[in-house]
């Protein structure tokens, strides 16, 4: 789950003019009836919990605008979610502090209930170095209880281990005696399973892994999905493959996130679509993302945003009960992801940990508006082609409608703070750099190869 982008309940979708988010919305849903009580559930080896294999990611919920003008998350909104996903078997609610008002939010809302009827798992978001010290921590630890309302929590997660490496997973964690002290949490049952979600650094993983004997992590976090599955060409140490594969020889516990590739899985090229319709006409993409992530043995839970009935209601039918992906179906999703690792789509799962830049771009927004493009083929390359000009005036009004012209890759000086923040290690300032030389050869009306080759040059420079 992502970090800063808690309250967001408004990201952009596929498609190049904006439209109100939904994050997987351009996705076809089916129409078939939302089974009651047929969830498929995985039992927790430490507590022996059933655990929902659909998990409730409550980063993004709907929000709506107060009294005073301010954004705020629509409680009731989200109560009728919550209460629609606990009356169809979904127990897992993953929130976290940084997540904005979410811890709030979803206290209130789980607490209409008893505690035996749901499982809550929360996080140490501590990114702030000033809230790195072993007291201050503690203070986060603490006041997740008063927001949640509750005494203990079933899943207690070390958020984004990895970002940063090694030496900063250390500062933050262990050499402030964070970890011991929760272990001590652990053994007087306020935390049930200690564990942490990992994005990034491999070195990290593998050393916190090694620490297995030690700390006995009851669960890690992976992303997980068909295509981050493989797809790291010489880096194999990021892939989902290697990440579950280390889970697996120590026998943890996984909890999947990032199924749906930050809702790219749910919003698939015309051709990948067509593929998997043919087998199933009534599926959505994103369900064949979630058996993918469902299907592997040590998930324990597979988590979604889901922040819309509609997404809930899709997600349910998929998990009541899961069923498992044929080896036929499983080629069909390696195919897909080649096609997808060949195309011209930047990685941006919209996290937003890059945010805030410190010039003012809209980092994930402008990745947004460009994927868009890519998706509906209407990302201009080449003057010769019948559509040239129509999907040049729709690159560049989008664009415009999409990110405000402050936001916009113009404004990247290339300082590249953002990067070392990026999970998917986009090398963001070079792409920033492509996507403005391709905008301003489209306001000249030069074709795209020429943009391309600029930026070449342009890095090279650079470097
Ligand atoms: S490299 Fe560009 S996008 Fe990244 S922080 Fe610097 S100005 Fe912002
Ligand atoms: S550029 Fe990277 S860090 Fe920023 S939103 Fe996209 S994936 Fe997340």
């Amino acid at each position: 789950m992502g970090v800063g982008a808690g309250a967001a309940a408004t990201v952009t979708i596929p498609g190049c003019s904006p439209k109100k988010d939904k994050s997987m919305d351009d996705a076809d849903f089916s129409t078939a009836p939302v089974p009651l009580d047929k969830m498929t559930y995985r039992t927790d080896e430490h507590t022996h919990a059933k655990v929902s294999l659909l998990g409730y990611g409550c980063m993004r919920f709907p929000s709506k605008t107060n009294e005073k003008g301010e954004d705020i998350l629509d409680q009731e909104a989200v109560d009728r979610l919550i209460d629609y996903a606990i009356a169809h078997g979904i127990n897992y609610f993953d929130t976290a502090p940084a997540y904005g008002q979410s811890e709030d939010v979803v206290g209130i809302s789980l607490s209409r209930y008893p505690r035996n009827k749901y499982l809550l798992a929360t996080k140490m978001s501590n990114f702030d170095p000033s809230t790195w010290s072993l007291e201050a921590a503690k203070g986060m630890y603490h006041n997740s209880f008063k927001r949640l309302k509750v005494d203990y929590f079933d899943y207690y997660l070390l958020h984004v281990v990895g970002q940063g490496g090694l030496e900063h997973t250390k500062t933050r964690f262990i050499d402030n005696g964070l970890i011991d002290f929760f272990m001590k949490e652990r053994e007087a049952g306020r935390i049930r399973n200690l564990g942490f979600s990992f994005h990034g650094d491999v070195a990290a993983y593998d050393y916190m892994l090694a620490q297995h004997d030690k700390y006995k992590w009851d669960f890690v976090q992976i992303q997980l999905n068909y295509v981050d599955w493989e797809n790291h060409g010489d880096d194999k140490g990021l892939d989902a493959s290697y990440l579950y594969g280390e889970l697996e020889k120590r026998n943890i516990q996984a909890i999947i996130m990032e199924p749906l590739l930050g809702g790219r899985l749910a919003r698939l090229t015309p051709t990948a679509l067509a593929m998997l319709k043919k087998i199933h006409p009534d599926l959505s993409p994103a369900s064949w993302a979630f058996r993918f992530a469902g299907d592997m043995p040590l998930s324990l839970t597979v988590l979604s945003g889901m922040t819309y009935m509609e997404h809930l209601q899709d997600n349910i039918r998929t998990f009541s009960p899961l069923t498992p992906l044929t080896a036929d179906e499983k080629q069909t999703l390696k195919t897909i992801a080649d096609l997808m690792l060949h195309s011209e789509l930047i990685p941006c799962t919209q996290c937003k940990y890059c945010m805030p830049c410190p010039y003012g771009l809209n980092i994930p927004e402008v990745f947004a508006h460009y994927n868009r493009c890519v998706n509906d083929k209407m990302l201009p390359k080449s003057s010769a082609d019948s559509n040239y000009e129509k999907a040049r005036r729709e690159f560049l009004y989008g664009y415009d409608r999409s990110v405000p012209k402050l936001r916009q890759a113009s404004h990247c000086i290339g300082c590249k703070q953002c990067e070392p923040k990026c999970p998917q290690g986009i090398a963001i300032s070079d792409e920033m750099h492509r996507i403005d030389k391709l905008t301003e050869n489209l306001k000249q009306n030069l074709p795209f190869d020429s943009a391309k080759e600029d930026a070449e040059a342009a890095k090279h420079e650079h470097h």
